[in-house]
């Protein structure tokens, strides 16, 4: 193994600036994918224990808001850079937590940080503006904090969703609960240790445990605003139970089912390794923005699929510690037996399963969340294999001939996060982007994020924007005032 595997994880939760265990007493334990050995244990967060959380960010915000703006840059930066000098550790235990490789893990570390270091940077541009409406009159906006911010995070992308997001919420003056998946809660405590370290106390509070959990931070009467990453099922949820004990803004980052489509007259190499490197195989397609839906034009589609199958027969499925391994296994036993469902699913509705589809031969995959890389030719839309996020490492290829109906095809699903479109031909590019239902489009590109570039979906797949400037100004309520001169 390249990387090193720690002993048993005892984590614990921050509130008020102390390391804690639940009030409760609770326990949730937290398997490994690639064999169910136990990994360690985390808290359950009782509600007595998220109320604790969300008092204690409510004390702590009056002050941290009321520092200079300098002053909570140079916390955040501190703790951005305690974060990078264990990156090392983060990177395992997030590999070992959430089957993903760990070579893109240490990646998102990096993320989480220059996202910090970019919120960092915009601080000063959180600002009001004036108004000219005639007369003496002075009108201006104030952008002042919500208070405390509730921050709820899904199970791929552990330490990248919790510590990156947490910039933009303090940096705009809130303080914040954040609530780990229960799926893959390990590195919350480390990050919890470093935020007591280097921000003071209350000003970020995390508190790990399940659906329950996160539900009392949805419901708290004090908690004003929620910023949550996960499926579109549980983003409805909260937003219902977020109304059912306050008006509150909640912004919602949720799945996708994206379509990546390939005219003929696109750089075929390219396009080939996009249609793979979108699918997010290093973290088993387990990713928002993966591009499951192969759209192939007709003329191209047969030589396409072949040079397709020729990149996924190079993935190599083991360990996520191990050297040479690009693809880990699924996360959780609810998620694998997702996946295999779909599969069969996909076989029974007429798809033709052309790669993978099964548990991976050896000894090393006897236990533990085991799928090939899997591939379906001749997918319809009306097909639920065509219509659902899988979350999984299922590639689904549809075939097209005209130009309208791969647009309609594209936007006949209740999602819209992001879609990849491959074609020299600037004007058609253009006007696909244009009616393509979905937030974020690449042109000839698939998977990066650009630092600045809003990211969030259309339909089912959102509300609101995250990593851009908008991220920063929707932790901020806007504040009127009219100035009347005599
Ligand atoms: P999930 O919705 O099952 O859970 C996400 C989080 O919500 C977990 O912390 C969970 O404990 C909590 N939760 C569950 N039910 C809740 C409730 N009723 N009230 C409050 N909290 C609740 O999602 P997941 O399986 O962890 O993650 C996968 C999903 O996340 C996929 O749909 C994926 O596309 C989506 N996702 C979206 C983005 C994005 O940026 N758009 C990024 C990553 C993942």
């Amino acid at each position: 193994m390249s990387a090193h595997a720690p002993a048993e994880t005892v984590g614990k939760m921050l509130i008020d600036g102390k390391m804690v265990e639940s009030e409760g007493g609770g326990w949730l334990h937290s398997v490994s994918p690639a064999d169910e050995t136990l990994l360690g244990r985390v808290p359950i967060g009782t509600a007595a224990d998220m109320n604790a959380a969300v008092e204690a960010a409510e004390r702590a915000q009056p002050a941290w808001a009321a520092l200079p703006v300098a002053k909570r840059v140079g916390h955040l930066k501190a703790l951005a850079d305690a974060i990078l000098a264990r990156r090392e550790e983060f990177a395992v235990l997030e590999a070992l937590d959430t089957g993903n490789t760990v070579g893109p893990m240490r990646r998102d570390v990096e993320n989480a940080v220059e996202r910090i270091h970019f919120a960092c940077g915009l601080a000063h541009e959180i600002k009001g503006e004036t108004i000219p409406n005639g007369g003496a009159n002075i009108h201006m906006t104030l952008r002042v904090p919500y208070g405390v911010v509730g921050r709820i995070i899904p199970f791929n992308h552990p330490i990248g969703f919790a510590a990156s997001r947490i910039a933009p919420v303090l940096v705009t003056g809130n303080t914040t609960v954040i609530k780990p998946s229960e799926q893959s809660p390990l590195s919350a405590s480390l990050l919890g240790e470093l935020c007591a370290a280097h921000l003071p106390a209350g000003t970020v509070n995390i508190v790990t445990g399940g659906l329950e959990t996160g539900e009392t931070l949805v419901r708290h009467p004090r908690v004003k605003r929620i910023g949550f990453i996960g499926s579109a099922a549980t983003g409805m949820a909260i937003q219902r139970a977020a109304a059912e004990t306050a008006v509150k803004h909640v912004t919602l980052e949720l799945g996708g089912k994206n379509p990546l489509i390939v005219w003929p007259d696109a750089n075929l190499d390219k396009a080939v390794a996009a249609a793979v490197s979108g699918m997010n195989f290093g973290w088993q397609g387990q990713s928002c923005g993966s591009t499951s839906r192969l759209m192939l034009h007709e003329d191209i589609h047969d030589a396409f699929v072949e040079r397709v199958l020729e990149h996924v027969r190079a993935i190599r499925v083991g360990h996520p510690l191990n050297d040479g391994v690009t693809m880990g296994p699924i996360n959780s036993k609810a998620q694998y037996e997702k996946v295999l469902s779909y599969i069969r699913l996909g076989q029974e509705e007429g798809a033709r399963l052309i790669f993978g589809g099964s548990r991976p031969q050896g000894d090393a995959f006897e236990r533990g969340y085991w799928v090939e890389p899997t591939i379906f030719a001749d997918v319809a839309m009306s097909m639920r294999l065509a219509r659902e996020e899988i979350f999984g490492p299922v590639l689904s290829i549809l075939k097209w001939r005209d130009k309208d109906d791969v647009i309609a095809m594209a936007n006949d699903i209740d999602l819209g996060l992001t879609a990849s479109v491959w074609t020299r031909d600037l004007n058609r590019a253009l006007h696909a982007a244009q009616r393509l239902e979905a937030g974020y489009i690449w042109i000839n590109g698939v998977g990066t994020h650009f630092r600045g570039v809003p990211y969030g979906g259309f339909k089912n797949s959102g509300v609101g924007r995250e990593e851009g400037l908008d991220e920063l100004l929707s932790y901020t309520e806007v504040k009127a005032v009219n100035i009347l001169l005599d």
